[in-house]
C-alpha cells in the first residue's frame, strides 16, 4: 500500500481480470477489464491533449452511468485529480465550487451541459466542458472525440499525491473541498475488504446510489476484486427491484433513503431479490425498527458502515452476522449502533472536559487512521479544527462505546439544548419512525422564549397514510423521557435532503430560526 496509486491497482486489475466483464452497459454489452483499461488511458490521452495535467482538476457531474467507470479510471490513469459533485447541485453551487478549486475540465451530462457551462462562463472560469451526450451549447470536446486519442503514458504519481477533492454534501452548511490521497482511498479499500463479505469475480455489483459518494469509493474496492459493475441513473424502488433480478445482482450498496423507499415494494413480496448476498448501507442510520423490516425482507445480507467524506468509511461497520436477532424479540441494543471499530483504525471518545468517555458515556467521536484527509482545500483554519494532535482528527459526532460496539448518537452540531438538557434528535427520530406511515421524519430545535429551544418534529407521511399529532405523542410517550418528546409537529410533503439523500436538518432549522434568534450550540 506504500507505493501503490489508483493507477496501479486498477492496473493490475486490467491484467488480472482481462476478459472478465468490469461495466455491464446494457442488455447484452459489457465491457471487460482490458477494455475498461484502454479507455481509460485513451481518454486520459484525449484529456493531455485538451491540455489538462497532472494535478489539475476534473469535475465530474453526471448521473450514474457506464462512462462513469471509464472516467474514474482515466483520471486515475492520467494523475487527474477527482472532483465528483452531486448531480443535483444547482448550476450557481457548481460555479462556486469550481471558483473554489479551479478546475481544468467538467464531465458534464446531456441535460445539464449547457446551464452548467453558461454558469462556469458567467463566473469567469475557463473550464473545458466535456459533454457525454450530444453537445447542446458550445463544448470544448465530446466524450466519444476524447476516446479516439492514443492512450497515455503513465505520469509518475506519488502515492502522498492528491487524488479526489470530494466535496462535503452540506448537511450543515458550506460544502468544503476534501482533500483525499491515493493513500487514503486505498487505506480506505482495504479497511472495506476487511468487513464486507469476499468479493469474487463472478460478483455484480448494483450501483443506483450516487457513483460521486459511498459509491464511487466501493468502486474502487471492487475494481480490485474484478467484479462486474452495472449502474442505474438514477433511484426508483421498483426499476431498482426490476435490475437486481435483470442483472442477478449480488451487491447493492444503498443510503438509508432508499432502503426507506424500497421497503413497501419490498414487503408486497413480488420482486426476486434472492441473488443478493450484501446490501452494504452507510452514511445515515437506519432506525431499528425500520432495519428489522428490511432483515425480515431481504434476509442477513446488511452491512453498516460509518464514516466520513473527511475520514472515509468504514471507522466502523456493523456486520451481517451483528445484524442476525430473533424476531420474537426486541431488536438487540448493537442494532442501533454503527458496528465495531475498524482493525486499521484507532477510535477514542472525547468529553467535553476533554477526558477519555467511560463505557456508555457519551462523548466526541475522534479518529486516527491513514484514510484521514490531508485537509479541505484552500481552509486552513477549518482544517485546525479536524486535524487534531498526533494523527487525530474529529468527526463532529457524539458517540459511545458499549460492549464493542460503536453508537452514533448524532452530530454535535445537531444537539438541542432545552432548559439545559442536551437532547441528541436521533432517538427521537428513531422513535417517530417506527409509527407505520410515517415515510421521513427530521427533529430539530426551535427558537423557545422559555427553554432556549424546544423540540421540533417535521414530519412526511406516506400515500394513502394519516398519522396524527397524538400518534406522535404517544409513540414518544411509549420509548422517550418527557423532556425529549417533541413540543410541536409539523407536517410537511417531503423534507429537505442532499445529493446523496441525506436530510438537511440546517436547511428545516432555517425555517424556523431568525436572525435575532441565538442558536445554542451552533
Ligand atoms: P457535512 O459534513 O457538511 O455535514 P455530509 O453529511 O454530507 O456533510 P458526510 O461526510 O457525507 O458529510 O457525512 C458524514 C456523517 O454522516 C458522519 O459524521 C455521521 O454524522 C453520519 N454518518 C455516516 N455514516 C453513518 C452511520 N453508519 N450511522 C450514523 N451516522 C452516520
Amino acid at each position: 500500500i506504500v507505493t501503490a496509486t489508483l493507477a496501479s491497482v486498477f492496473a493490475e486489475a486490467y491484467r488480472r481480470f482481462a476478459d472478465l466483464p468490469a461495466v455491464v452497459e446494457g442488455p447484452g454489452a459489457v465491457c471487460t477489464y482490458a477494455e475498461l483499461g484502454s479507455r481509460a488511458r485513451r481518454l486520459a490521452g484525449g484529456l493531455a491533449a485538451l491540455g489538462v495535467r497532472p494535478g489539475d482538476r476534473a469535475v465530474v457531474l453526471t448521473k450514474n452511468r457506464p462512462e462513469s467507470f471509464v472516467i474514474d479510471h482515466a483520471l486515475a490513469a492520467g494523475g487527474f485529480v477527482r472532483v465528483a459533485l452531486s448531480y443535483r447541485l444547482h448550476p450557481r453551487e457548481v460555479a462556486q465550487i469550481a471558483r473554489d478549486c479551479g478546475p481544468a475540465v467538467a464531465f458534464v451530462d446531456g441535460e445539464r451541459e449547457r446551464e452548467v457551462a453558461a454558469a462556469l462562463a458567467e463566473a469567469g472560469l475557463d473550464v473545458a466542458v466535456v459533454a457525454l451526450d450530444e453537445p447542446q451549447g458550445p463544448v470544448a470536446a465530446r466524450y466519444a472525440e476524447l476516446l479516439a486519442h492514443p492512450e497515455l503514458a503513465s505520469p509518475r504519481v506519488d502515492p502522498e499525491d492528491l487524488a479526489w477533492l470530494p466535496y462535503t454534501s452540506g448537511t450543515t452548511g458550506e460544502p468544503k473541498g476534501v482533500m483525499l490521497s491515493h493513500r487514503s482511498l486505498l487505506a480506505c479499500a482495504r479497511n472495506l475488504m476487511v468487513e464486507l463479505p469476499a468479493i469474487e469475480t463472478d460478483d455484480v455489483v448494483l450501483h443506483v446510489a450516487p457513483l460521486t459518494h459511498l459509491s464511487g469509493y466501493l468502486g474502487i474496492t471492487y475494481a480490485m476484486r474484478g467484479a462486474a459493475q452495472v449502474s442505474l441513473p438514477e433511484f426508483d424502488p421498483e426499476r431498482t427491484l426490476q435490475a437486481i433480478g435483470d442483472h442477478g445482482a449480488t451487491v447493492l450498496p444503498m443510503v438509508p433513503t432508499m432502503l426507506n423507499m424500497m421497503l413497501p415494494a419490498l414487503e408486497s413480496g413480488r420482486w426476486r431479490t434472492d441473488t443478493l448476498h450484501t446490501v452494504l448501507y452507510g452514511g445515515s442510520a437506519i432506525a431499528p425498527d425500520r432495519l428489522t423490516r428490511l432483515v425480515a425482507c431481504l434476509g442477513e445480507v446488511f452491512v453498516q458502515a460509518y464514516g466520513l467524506t473527511e475520514i472515509p468509511f468504514p471507522l466502523a461497520s456493523l456486520s451481517k452476522q451483528a445484524h442476525r436477532f430473533d424476531p420474537g424479540q426486541p431488536p438487540p441494543a448493537r442494532l442501533a449502533s454503527a458496528g465495531r471499530v475498524n482493525p486499521f483504525v484507532q477510535v477514542r471518545l472525547r468529553t467535553p472536559a476533554g477526558a477519555d468517555a467511560a463505557e456508555g458515556e457519551e462523548g466526541e467521536i475522534q479518529a486516527r487512521g491513514d484514510t484521514t484527509m490531508l485537509g479541505y482545500w484552500n481552509r486552513p483554519e477549518a482544517t485546525r479544527e479536524v486535524l487534531l494532535e498526533d494523527g487525530w482528527a474529529a468527526t463532529g459526532d457524539v458517540g459511545r462505546l458499549q460492549d464493542g460496539y460503536l453508537h452514533i448518537v448524532d452530530r454535535k452540531k445537531d444537539m438541542i439544548v432545552s432548559g439545559g438538557f442536551n437532547i441528541f434528535p436521533g432517538e427521537i427520530e428513531n422513535a417517530i419512525s417506527a409509527l407505520p406511515g410515517v415515510s421521513e421524519v427530521a427533529v430539530i430545535g426551535v427558537p423557545d422564549p422559555r427553554w432556549g429551544e424546544s423540540v421540533k418534529a417535521v414530519v412526511a407521511v406516506l400515500d394513502g397514510h394519516q398519522v396524527s399529532e397524538a400518534d406522535i405523542e404517544q409513540v414518544c410517550r411509549d420509548r422517550i423521557a418527557g423532556y425529549k418528546r417533541p413540543r410541536s409537529v409539523d407536517f410537511v410533503p417531503a423534507l429537505p435532503k442532499t445529493g446523496s439523500g441525506k436530510i438537511q436538518r440546517h436547511e428545516l432549522r432555517k425555517r424556523y430560526w431568525s436572525d435575532q434568534d441565538r442558536r445554542v450550540g451552533g
